[in-house]
């Protein structure tokens, strides 16, 4: 297998990988999960504050599956904000439904954690007055790789969910790299922050501080057991973002995860913990003059086992991810 140095090289691998891994499965032309059965639900986080996940998401997360995609939603005084579109028509308009339920306000914005399609894809169904807001690094990968990432998306969830039908719908406010806004709803203050690299390079978190929630997306995927896909690379960045993170977060902060029910902050812990553990063995190995197949071998971290896909994201991502890092030092 070839080294993957880039974003493609990686999608290349997780197309490999997650076939392979989900062999059967994948042979009889079954999604991760079925963006045509998933039902979102709503939970109560604070007035206002709503948190939208795959009604399964308890019991898969608890089982170290793959639940769909959790987003949200704030409403203010003003309008409200909803934070990410979901895979397919579908989906997105579920979450529409909780919005009309929920808000009983204009949708004024929509924010995307990252460009991956299942956070993203719903942007066009959007109402036209809602504003859209992306990080630069998200805009500019939709633009350059849609149809790769459309072609990516179906081969995990499948054709006939509504993939194929997806077009850009260009974001209306950027937010730079590492850069930080407010978005003013009322009585209501919602800022839209990027820590640094965490899973793409076009990661942002949406902090709404009164109810102390945050809205991570994909770079804390969901609770124990489930670890950080680390798809791009960087495990060095991604552990330095996920550690300013747990340090601006106060102790009864509530994080909503990109594919799963609300956790705590001690709960990140699991995911710094872990990637902690892979630099440290990793480094040992890399100074011992290890090649990356024998540092895979070695460093096996059964401690951190129990997630389905642990088999996949660990040796075949993450290890490799810190190997990379690692040797350019
Ligand atoms: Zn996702």
């Amino acid at each position: 297998m070839q080294t993957p140095h880039n974003r493609q090289g990686f999608k290349r691998m997780l197309a490999t990988a997650v076939t392979g891994l989900l062999l059967s499965a994948a042979q009889a032309g079954e999604p991760i999960w079925d963006a045509n059965k998933v039902e979102l639900v709503s939970q109560k986080m604070a007035d206002g504050v709503y948190a939208l996940y795959d009604k399964k998401a308890a019991e898969v997360n608890a089982k170290g599956g793959a639940a769909a995609t959790s987003g949200g939603l704030i409403v203010g005084a003003r309008g409200a904000l909803l934070i990410d579109t979901m895979l397919n028509q579908r989906l997105h308009q579920q979450v529409l439904q909780w919005h009309k339920k929920l808000a009983g306000k204009p949708l004024l914005y929509a924010i995307n954690t990252s460009a991956h399609g299942d956070h993203s894809f719903g942007n066009m169904y959007l109402p036209p007055q809602t504003l859209v807001l992306q990080h630069a690094n998200t805009q500019a990968y939709i633009h350059q790789h849609l149809e790769q990432d459309k072609a990516f998306m179906m081969q995990h969830f499948g054709k006939g969910r509504g993939i194929e039908a997806i077009k850009v719908r260009a974001a209306d406010i950027i937010v730079p790299s590492g850069g930080k806004l407010e978005l003013d709803l009322g009585d209501k203050k919602v800022q839209v922050i990027d820590f640094g690299f965490a899973q793409t390079g076009g990661d942002l978190w949406v902090w709404e501080p009164a109810s102390k929630v945050l809205w991570s997306g994909n770079p804390v995927i969901a609770g124990k057991p489930a670890l950080p896909w680390l798809l791009d690379g960087h495990l060095l960045e991604t552990l330095e973002t996920l550690e300013k993170v747990y340090a601006f977060l106060p102790a009864d902060a509530r994080i909503v995860p990109g594919h799963g029910v609300p956790i705590t902050r001690d709960d990140m812990r699991w995911h710094i913990d872990y990637l902690q553990a892979i630099r440290d063995q990793v480094q040992a190995a890399v100074n011992e003059g290890l090649t990356l197949e024998q540092t895979v071998a070695r460093v096996t971290l059964p401690e951190f086992g129990g997630y389905a896909l642990f088999g996949w994201v660990h040796p075949s991502l993450n290890v490799p991810a810190a190997y990379k890092d690692l040797q350019k030092k």
